[in-house]
């Protein structure tokens, strides 16, 4: 666990911590825990975001697939590709803190894809169907604005500005695909959605 990080402190805190007792009450200046323990939640943080992104290369498939409006299936089709990217510069930012690339389950996204899956089943194929798609869609974008915009913010704490430029690049595609995502139902799939549910209204 020690192995895969650049940082200096973190050696020491390696050290310290095999004795569980004086890890508490270390005698390590105040200033020197505090960042180590920002470096321990960067690491974390860091690899519950890869893990999400290769979780969501295998779920915008799904969802692409069950579209129906052509400009919903484009964008997705777009954001796929700007995926697989992020999950390179994800792969870059472990190799500029000298870690190897390691995912760790994160229960939210496999939450927020799960309720994907379950409303795509619940409304025929159609623009309704699109419609929750697109609801799915932002409530991923916004957990990865979320992530993306922490992960800057803590890199540049830790000082490790060319990882911060990684995940800001990253962060203005997530916001990118967001606004993409909103224009596309209130242009065209929820205006469809709308009149498909009054046409029902209409004949009930
Ligand atoms: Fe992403
Ligand atoms: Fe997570
Ligand atoms: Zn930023
Ligand atoms: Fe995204």
């Amino acid at each position: 666990m020690n192995s895969h990080t650049t940082h200096k402190r973190t050696a020491a805190r390696g050290k310290v911590s095999q004795n569980t007792d004086t890890a508490v009450h270390s005698n390590a200046p105040r200033a020197a825990q505090t960042a180590s323990g920002l470096d321990k939640l960067f690491e974390a943080e860091l690899k519950d975001i890869y893990w999400a992104e290769k979780a969501l290369l295998k779920a915008i498939p799904k969802m692409i697939r069950n579209c129906s409006s052509e400009s919903l299936q484009d964008t997705l089709d777009n954001h796929l590709d700007e995926t697989k990217v992020q999950v390179m510069r994800l792969e870059k930012a472990f190799d500029l803190i000298g870690m190897k690339a390691e995912g760790k389950k994160c229960e939210a996204m496999t939450g927020l894809i799960k309720e994907a899956e379950e409303t795509m089943s619940e409304f025929q194929k159609g623009p309704i169907r699109d419609a929750a798609i697109i609801a799915s869609a932002q409530k991923v974008e916004h957990y990865e604005i979320a992530s993306y915009g922490t992960l800057c913010a803590f890199a540049k704490s830790l000082g490790i500005e060319k990882v911060a430029e990684l995940f800001h690049q990253t962060l203005m595609e997530e916001k990118g695909a967001d606004t993409r995502l909103s224009l596309i139902g209130e242009t065209s799939v929820n205006v469809h959605a709308g009149s498909e549910a009054g046409l029902k209204r209409k004949r009930a």
